[in-house]
């Protein structure tokens, strides 16, 4: 098993108890609830509350071997994987009679690698601790700063990409700006900042029905947030962003905070897989798996998550389910059906998605709800949010620590996880440890 992440954990505990020996490998030893990464990124939540070691979680499954390390190469044709260690050292070659390969994704920045680290995305956990360290750096710095347009630079933050991550990062700083910092400061006035949501489309939750866009878009608002719609980032700096607007129109907007949350594309290990069986591999590097998630003419190949999507076996376009932890799960968890099945000699079934919904929270009581046809929107959709994350967050010690977070930041406006930890050499500019 490659990645333990929504897909790699499902198929894992899926195999719990069987007679098969899993060998589950990941570049991290934890596995991460991405879906509240924003939330560390805001102080909201600490890192060890949204992530569980993976041993803890199969401590219990003595089928289960957890290894650390990188994997590097799939090699499909001896039914083997290479991993580097965590530690410099030869790499690994660890034989498979099936192998499930469940990579996950990476933003992409439009083909425009340089400004990866000036516009951090809040994917992973060390990127989320980082733009929890620019937020609240800039807010510091701004306090000491004469100057009112390197001020006005500073309290300016810029989220790209409107997509439910984007949409609650930018709520989330709206709410810390007005809320949690009103009273810090002698010299500045958090609030005061501006936070923009840029986004290429029309409006912001495209997934969404238009009816509950314009109804995040207007609690956005309220957040102090200033959706900019028809709008496309064509340059990131470290001092400022460009944007395009509809018309062509450039605008340059000074800021030190870009936070980037658009556009994703596949795990390398996608390409690899599609090079090893000459499966499809489309532009966003997802590979075509068959309907039953195995790769073409490698049937004890499985491939998992948001790095692939679905042959169709009517010979159209291959189909994308949405990037979404309900279909990593879901995708897991038949995985190891399908191993069980098959070494049961039952017949097996092709995969399907059972679309549950979705929600995206805005700020403090305000959120959107797609629930099979019924659109909620405000308190409800929030409540709805808050126990669909509480349910599937891992560990249960995880689960109680942050219901009494979420208690407590609701009742206080607060936010305890305030810390810039990674030190001022840790600057973009700065010359490094
Ligand atoms: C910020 C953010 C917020 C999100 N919010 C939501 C939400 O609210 N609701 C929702 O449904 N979905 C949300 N998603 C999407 C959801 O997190 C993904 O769809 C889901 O994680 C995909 O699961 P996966 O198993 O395919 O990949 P991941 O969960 O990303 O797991 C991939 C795993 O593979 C490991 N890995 C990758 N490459 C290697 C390698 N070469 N060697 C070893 N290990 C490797 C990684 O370390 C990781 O553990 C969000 C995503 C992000 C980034």
């Amino acid at each position: 098993m490659v990645g333990g992440g929504f897909a790699g954990l499902q198929a894992t505990k899926g195999l719990h108890g069987a007679d098969v020996h899993v060998t589950l490998v990941d570049r991290n030893n934890y596995h991460l609830f991405q879906p509240l990464s924003y939330q560390v990124a805001t102080g909201a939540l600490s890192p060890a509350e949204i992530a569980q070691p993976l041993r803890r979680i199969f401590h219990d499954d003595v089928n289960v071997r957890v290894i650390m390390g990188e994997v590097t190469d799939l090699a499909l044709d001896r039914h083997a994987i290479v991993i580097q260690p965590p530690e410099a050292g030869p790499e690994h070659e660890l034989p498979y009679d099936s192998l499930i390969v469940a990579g996950g994704s990476a933003y992409n920045y439009f083909g425009h690698d340089e400004w990866r680290p000036l516009a951090l995305e809040v994917k992973s956990l060390e990127s989320a601790i980082e733009v929890r360290a620019r937020i609240l750096r800039a807010f510091e710095a701004a306090e000491l700063e004469p100057d009112p347009q390197v001020r006005a630079a500073l309290l300016t933050f810029v989220i790209v990409g409107a997509g439910p991550t984007g949409v609650e990062m930018a709520g989330q700083i709206g709410e810390l700006a007005r809320d949690t910092l009103r009273g810090d400061f002698r010299a500045i006035e958090p609030g005061q900042g501006r936070v923009l949501l840029v986004e290429t489309a029309d409006r912001v939750l495209t997934a969404f029905p238009a009816s509950l866009s314009e109804k995040a878009a207007h609690a956005l608002r309220r957040l102090g947030v200033t959706p900019m719609t028809d709008h496309t980032v064509t340059d990131v700096t470290s001092g400022a962003v460009e944007l395009k607007d509809g018309s062509g129109a450039i605008t340059r907007v000074p800021t030190r905070t870009v936070i980037w949350a658009a556009g994703v594309t596949a795990s390398p290990l996608a390409g690899m897989l599609g090079h090893g069986c000459g499966a499809q591999v489309d532009r966003a590097g997802r590979v075509a798996v068959e309907p039953d998630l195995t790769l073409p003419g490698k049937p004890e190949v499985i491939a998992l998550g948001d790095m692939v999507v679905l042959r169709d076996p009517r010979g159209g376009d291959p189909i994308a389910l949405p990037g979404l932890a309900p279909v990593a799960m879901q995708e897991g968890r038949y995985a190891a059906k399908l191993i069980l099945d098959r070494l049961a000699g039952r017949p097996t079934k092709p995969f399907r998605y059972l679309d549950k919904g979705q929600l995206a929270t805005i700020g403090r009581g305000e959120g959107v709800a797609d629930i099979h046809g019924l659109h909620l929107a405000g308190p409800l959709a929030w409540a709805t949010w808050l126990l669909v994350h509480l349910f599937y967050l891992i560990g249960f010690q995880n689960r109680v620590i942050v219901l009494i977070r979420w208690a407590v930041n609701f009742l206080t406006r607060g936010r305890g996880a305030r810390l810039i930890t990674d030190g001022v050499t840790h600057r973009p500019g700065s010359p490094g440890r």
